[in-house]
């Protein structure tokens, strides 16, 4: 049984599937573990770590990809790397089923077996394995300390024999993960801050991390769609929620928006003229941005200064984190391993929910019905 360890090609990417001190348990299962050279070196992992921990280094990309059987990564690798993998080799990543399917077909018509981190449930029993979580916590907590990296102004509230300088405001949009991290983040930078999700729920964790919450009467819609997600709302609905933020940007110097509903655009919350409110020097990080974003001058993966407002698009804030995204990272993925390798062999058991749920395709088919049927539509068209 051969692991293997990319490097990472995709722009501005700098984590790594795994670390020297994810191997442990996987040599002790008699596991060979090659990697790709250089794959850790931005994440603080030289290849002599990787070989004091157990490895070897591969003597060529298509080397290790035509040798590994299971090849954990964080993105995809391209088509011409799919179609050079080993036939019956397991792939685990961030894989885009659902945003880029047509770009896996080199794997799956390997045939490959296919698992997207994406796509592991969120039950109970594979917290472990909740990268999407992990990485929106890095997230939450990079996009405050980026946004007071910018800020003309200071965040904690200082009282000095030159004077007293007010806390700046922070305003949070969508208490999920990522959100509920950037109101932590903020507080302990000594922020006074606000929340606004449209589920009730988000509310008691808002203020247990002492931040005061913003509730819009929703007119009795429900707001809950499942899993603990939101549902996505109505035009209606939407305004109540855009006429709150424009009321709350114009006292805010920071806003994080990080509003997502599963498998939809990310919806546009923030109007022009909230932006157009807020004081000069302010700030605003759209944590949306990979899903279009949240507001409506949002130019996924741009800076931009609206008259003097800088409003943050960034696509991927876990890369500017790369040693603890990793970490986090390779140990959801250790976790995940543990459900198919046994005793150091395959061994994928689809009945397993949490493999159900996270696999793509396997043995030349897509296994997962939304993404079947996208590709459908792709050889459709
Ligand atoms: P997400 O990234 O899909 O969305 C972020 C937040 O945006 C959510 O809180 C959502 O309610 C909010 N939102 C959506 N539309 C909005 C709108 N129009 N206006 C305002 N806010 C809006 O969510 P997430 O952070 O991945 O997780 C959301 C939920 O899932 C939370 O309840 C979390 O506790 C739960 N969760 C459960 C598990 C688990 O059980 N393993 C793991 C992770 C998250």
């Amino acid at each position: 049984m051969l692991l293997g360890i990319l490097k990472e090609t995709a722009p501005g990417e700098t984590r790594v599937a795994l670390l020297p001190e994810s191997l442990k348990s996987l040599l002790a299962q008699g596991i060979t573990v090659i990697v790709e050279s250089g794959a850790g070196l931005a994440a603080g992992a030289s290849d002599a770590a990787y070989v004091e921990a157990g490895a070897t280094i591969a003597a060529s990309r298509p080397t290790l990809l035509a040798a590994a059987d299971v090849l954990p990564v964080v993105n995809a690798p391209g088509p011409f790397d799919q179609a050079h993998l080993k036939p019956g080799a397991v792939l685990i990543g961030f894989l885009k089923p659902l945003d880029a399917p047509n770009a896996l077909s080199a794997a799956i018509a390997r045939p490959a077996t296919l698992f997207s981190m994406e796509l592991v449930p969120r039950i109970s029993r594979a917290q472990s394995m909740d990268a999407l979580s992990s990485m929106a916590t890095v997230a939450g907590y990079k996009a405050v300390i980026a946004a007071a990296d910018r800020l003309p102004r200071l965040f904690p509230m200082l009282m000095t024999a030159a004077g007293t300088i007010p806390p700046a405001r922070v305003f949070v949009i969508g208490a999920g993960v990522a959100g509920l991290q950037a109101i932590a983040t903020a507080r302990r930078l000594g922020a006074v801050v606000e929340a606004y999700d449209v589920r009730a729920a988000a509310g008691e964790q808002v203020r247990s991390l002492g931040a005061k919450f913003l509730d819009v009467d929703l007119g009795g819609i429900s707001a809950e769609g499942g899993g603990g997600y939101a549902a996505e709302l109505s035009e209606e609905a939407l305004d109540r929620g855009r006429d709150l933020i424009t009321r709350t940007a114009a006292h805010s110097d920071v806003i994080i928006t990080t509003a997502q509903v599963p498998g939809r655009p990310a919806p546009r919350l923030i109007r022009k003229e909230a932006i157009e409110g807020m004081r000069p020097g302010s700030v605003l990080v759209d944590l949306a941005a990979p899903a279009g974003g949240n507001c409506e001058l949002t130019q996924p993966g741009v800076e931009q200064n609206l008259n003097g407002v800088t409003l943050l698009a960034p696509l991927n804030l876990p890369a500017e984190v790369p040693v603890h995204a990793s970490q986090l990272y390779a140990r959801n993925i250790l976790n995940f391993l543990a459900l198919i390798l046994k005793k150091g062999e395959l061994s994928i058991d689809l009945a397993d929910e949490v493999l159900a749920g996270a696999c793509v395709a396997h043995n030349g088919t897509p296994v997962n019905s939304r993404v079947a049927k996208l590709l459908d539509q792709v050889t459709a068209s």
